[in-house]
């Protein structure tokens, strides 16, 4: 139905007369972006700052082309500038400007930038050349079009092998992203079993399907390299299953003895996120949890009155439905805020 009506229907966004009131976004994912539309269509002057040259957060930048075609997400940013929202690329709030040069211009600002702050394995070896994290892989691909290189400026090291570490829908996403990238085989390296395995199940069923090889119970201890330091394999333990930990899910607990080298010349490691400081470390009143995410109160306001927050930032990695729902919540709390 989302597809019928964007091809046919083609409707520009019906908006409530100007407000004369002005609210800053930061960060154009699917929170950021939500909550632009609903406060345009409240009739208020939006603009987003977006770190990016491209606005849609993780949905240009993380998520394959095979699963969403850019041109949707592009649709519906063209619905929100046709609408009257600005969108300022490349502009990093906390660098670019700051969240008081934000405050002192707009009436209210939105926080939304995600948490896009790749967690690493921290075994040795993890920087030698041609070991990247799930976010940088995903970004070169799908945002900067390495798969063209040399037309596009930026390169991508096309493994012949390449294991990618974890078990999650952004395991999956990077490894069938380096099948598609040549490699002759990619492997998931994940330390727990299948069942425990955090990806959806259709995620994983489609990556068996493009012939992705499993390499369930094994955890990497080390990337092994050569001379020059380029990566030439990742050293594995084999796992057995213990006890339920804190996430309710089987405990891998190593097996001596069992340690074996997997030859591979490029290592992805997709084991989470975490919520990025580049913003909150410049307004140290800000109050954030022990990880480093934004606390909101029951309104979506954070301990700073007249800047709300949601998505990502907030929640730690969590879903793009749950992202959007925080930019429609923040968008009629920052109105009845602003009517106040
Ligand atoms: C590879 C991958 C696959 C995924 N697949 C799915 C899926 O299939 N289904 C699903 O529901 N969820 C999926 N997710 C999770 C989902 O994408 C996120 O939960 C969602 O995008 C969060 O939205 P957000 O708006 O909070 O943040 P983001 O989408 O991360 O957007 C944040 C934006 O803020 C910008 N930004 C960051 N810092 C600053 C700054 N200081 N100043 C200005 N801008 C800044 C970033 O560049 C980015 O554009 C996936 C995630 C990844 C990484």
């Amino acid at each position: 139905m989302a597809d019928w009506s964007r091809e046919n229907l083609k409707k520009d966004m019906e908006k409530a007369p100007a407000t004369g009131k002005s609210v800053a976004v930061v960060g154009g994912g699917p929170a950021g972006l939500t909550a632009a539309g609903e406060l345009a269509r409240k009739g208020y002057d939006v603009t987003v700052f977006e770190a990016l040259q491209k606005a849609g957060g993780v949905l240009v930048y993380g998520i394959p082309e095979f699963r969403l075609p850019k041109k949707i997400v592009q649709a519906e940013v063209d619905r929100l500038t046709r609408a009257g929202v600005r969108i300022e690329t490349d502009s990093i709030v906390g660098r670019t400007w700051t969240l008081d040069e934000l405050r002192q211009k707009f009436d209210a600002v939105f926080i939304s930038n995600g948490a896009g702050l790749p967690v690493f394995m921290n075994v040795p070896g993890e920087s030698l050349k041609g070991v990247y994290s799930a976010n940088e892989y995903l970004t070169r691909v799908n945002l900067m079009g390495a798969y063209k290189f040399p037309e596009c400026d930026t390169p991508i090291i096309r493994g012949k092998r390449v294991c990618v570490v974890g078990g999650g829908n952004v395991a999956m996403d990077a490894v069938r992203t380096a099948k598609r990238l040549g490699a002759e085989e990619a492997i998931i390296i994940y330390r727990r079993g299948k069942a425990e395995m955090p990806a959806r199940v259709e995620e994983v069923h489609h990556a068996e399907a493009e012939g992705i090889r499993f390499e369930m119970l094994t955890a990497p201890l080390e990337v092994v390299g050569d001379e020059n330091n380029w990566v030439r394999g990742l050293k594995c333990q084999k796992m057995e299953l213990g006890e339920p930990d804190a996430s309710g899910r089987r405990r891998p607990v190593p097996v001596a003895g069992s340690e074996y080298v997997i030859d591979c010349d490029v290592i992805v490691v997709a084991i989470g996120t975490r919520a990025n400081p580049l913003l909150t470390a410049t307004c140290p009143e800000m109050k954030l949890n022990p990880k480093g995410n934004i606390i909101v109160d029951e309104n979506g306001m954070t301990s700073i009155p007249g800047v709300f927050a949601g998505g990502d930032i907030v929640r730690g990695a969590a879903t793009v439905i749950l992202a959007m729902g925080d930019g429609k919540r923040a968008a009629a709390a920052i109105d009845n805020y602003l009517k106040k």
